[in-house]
This record gives C-alpha cells, structure tokens and sequence, in this order.
C-alpha cells in the first residue's frame, strides 16, 4: 500500500512511519480476549520505561481519550477533600488545568505568570507556604503553546518538601525529551500516544506512583468515566480497560513503542534536536523571529512572529504549505500573533528543508517581502 507522506509542523498528532500506520490493520479482535489483554500488560510495562519509572513503585493506566483526559482525570481523582491544587501556570496547557478546576469546583490556586517566561521558583514556594492545604502541585513540563520548558524538577522539590503529589502534563515532551520520573520529582505524568511515541491518536496514559492511585480510592468521586482509581482497579483485577478500549490504536501503539525502543531515547533525541536546528537556521535565514529565548526553549517547538508585512496572512500561507505537503499551526498566545512549527514525529532535518524551499514560494508567491520585515 502506497500512503502519502504528510510532514506534520503542528503540534501533535505528529507523522508516523508507514509500519506504525500499518499496524492498526489487523484481524477483528474482541479486546476481553486473552490475547488482548497480554499486549496491553506488555504494553503497559514498557510505557514505565520510557519515563525510567521502577515497576515496583509505579503504573501505568491507560484510557481511550484524547491527551487531555489524562489532565481531567489526575485533577478530579488525586485531590483529598478538603484540600486545594496549586497550578503552576505560565501557558494555555495549564490554564486548561485551571478550567478543569473550575468544571469540577474543586478548590485551587492559579498562580499564572507570563507565558514568555519560566515560572518564578520563588512565587511557588511563596504560594505553597501562605496554603498549607495545598496537596496537589500541577504544572506543565513543555508548554507546547510557546515552546518554553518548565523546571519540573525544581517545582517537584518544592511540592514534596510541602508534603504534596506532583502532577505534570508531560503530552508534548514524553519520549522526546529525556525524563526520569523520579529524578525530575515527578508523581504522576501523563501523555498520548500520537506525540512522542508517534502512534495514533485515540489512546493516552498516565504514568504514576502506585500507592498514591490506591491512597485516592476513598478521595470524592467527582467522574465516572474518568477516575484515576477505578480504572487501575478494573486493569489489576482483570488485566483490560474498564470499557471499550481503542482497539486498533493500541496495535499502533505497540508497533510505535517498537520502534521507539529500536531507536532509543538518545538517538532519537538527537534527531529531535536536528529537526529543530533545522528549524532555527531556517527561519534565520528568511529573517523570521521566534518569540521565546532559545534558553528556555523546550527544542520541540518554534514560535514565531508574524511579519509585519501587509501581504503576509496565515491562512494563505498555511493553504500553500498544506497543498505542498507541510501542515504549519497557529500559535496559541492570545496577545502576540504567532505561528509554530514543530519538531515532532518521524521528520528529519531534510523534511524541514524541504519545507523552507515551500515557504520561501509561498512567500514569494504572495509577495510577502523576505526577509521578513518587523516593524520594531
Ligand atoms: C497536546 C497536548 C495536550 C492534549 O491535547 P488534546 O487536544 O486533548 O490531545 C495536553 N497537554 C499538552 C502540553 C499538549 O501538548
């Protein structure tokens, strides 16, 4: 079978590789089959790996959802009664933690702070001292709506010196970034399969310490369908998802973490690295700026300025790249206008390459001056 290759620049779901894409085409299955249930126990075990997470302290749950399940049910299930989250948030991933909050009225602190910036170490410990009942510190490891990575390991210092379980949204950095659950402090993390495994969507997992999921059995149940304990409880007693799982994903999936384990962390780390490189020189090159200091920048995600040209229109240029092949993204900062483009999924240096050869056409075909132009 002959499947067009598409070089995804957004932010997840990323481009796989024709075998993962493959994989999902297989036999009719019913998934309370033995069978089914043995690849999931596999695969469950082989997720702890990639976070570096020791199987005798840790777990791995699976659900059928998108990547933000995982934020929905780590909030309503990890949260004791009478107890208070504290939201590390410099970005729109963890201001959907903090909407989440809301939805469910569970009692939180959301301690924002510029979306250009890491957060400031010194306001957390400031906020965790002021609320003792803090029991839950949540922030985002890569803020994949700018691109700036977060000291997680700092912040999960600071939430267990208080006492507190550390949750992070690690969807957009998981098998991309090197990350060690217990040297980066980290309780829970979490992902979907279609970003850093490069598999399809329809399949995320939160990765945790076992004993504070069997802790939160007698926390309030604020979700059927979405709690944390229930889920682990019904895969302990039975080795299957409590209810439908996205059967074909999960081949992907195990195809996916094939290949990642064939590759390994460092290497494919490198290739991440590359692409984003890449990625830099490239806009260099067209005079395009990007938005966030390379210091503090998670190397999965470029944000650039829009120049200030009177021809220049996203849309336009989007529509181009798209029908060449190239998927760019909007950014996700609401004062500044930007776009991203991502260093995700199967994609080499050459892929980005070819890209700019498309987007200095755009650019010339819409007579947008290059190098780009900026006001001040
Ligand atoms: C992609 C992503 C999510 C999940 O988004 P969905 O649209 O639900 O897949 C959550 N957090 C971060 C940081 C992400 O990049």
């Amino acid at each position: 079978m002959n499947i067009k290759r598409n070089v995804l620049l957004n932010p997840g779901p990323a481009t796989t590789t024709d075998s993962v894409k493959m994989a999902q085409v297989v036999p009719d299955i019913c998934p309370r089959e033995k069978e089914f249930a043995g690849m999931m126990k596999d695969l469950r075990a082989d997720l702890l790996k990639v976070a570096h997470a020791p199987a005798d302290k840790y777990t791995a749950v699976l659900f059928c959802g998108s990547g933000t399940i995982n934020i929905d049910i780590c909030l309503n299930s990890l949260l004791p009664e009478g107890k208070k989250v504290l939201i590390v948030n410099n970005g729109a991933y963890s201001s959907r933690a903090v909407e989440i909050c809301q939805y469910y009225g569970l009692p939180h602190i959301d301690l924002k702070s510029s979306v250009f910036e890491q957060p400031d170490l010194s306001a957390v410990k400031q906020a965790l001292d002021q609320n003792p009942d803090v029991a839950l510190v949540y922030t985002t490891h890569h803020e994949t709506g700018t691109g700036v990575l977060n000291p997680i390991r700092e912040i999960g210092a600071m939430a267990h010196e208080h006492g507190a379980v550390f949750v992070v949204d690690t969807t957009s950095s998981l098998g991309m970034i090197p990350f060690d659950i217990e040297q980066d402090n980290v309780d829970f993390c979490m992902a979907s399969a279609q970003k850093g495994l490069m598999a399809m969507t329809g399949l995320s997992f939160i990765i945790g310490n076992e004993a504070e999921i069997r802790k939160s059995k007698d926390y309030p149940k604020r979700s059927y369908y979405c709690n944390l304990f229930l889920q682990y409880d019904f895969f302990e007693r039975t080795g299957e998802m409590h209810f439908t799982p996205p059967v074909q994903t999960i081949y992907a999936t195990r195809q996916a973490l094939n290949e990642y384990f064939e590759v390994g962390e460092t290497a494919k780390f490198a290739r991440h690295r590359r692409v984003i490189e890449a990625i830099h020189q490239g806009l260099a090159d067209m005079g395009l700026r990007e938005v966030i200091r390379r210091d503090i920048q998670s190397g999965l995600v470029a944000s650039v300025l829009y120049p200030d040209d009177p021809n220049w229109n996203f849309e336009r240029v989007h529509d181009y790249c798209y029908e060449h092949g190239f998927t760019i993204y909007p950014g996700k900062i609401s004062t500044t206008n930007t776009f991203r483009l991502c260093a995700l999924g199967t994609i080499d240096a050459d892929d980005i390459e070819a890209f700019f050869l498309v987007l200095r056409d755009a650019f010339r075909k819409y007579g947008i001056q290059c190098p780009a132009v900026y006001h001040n």
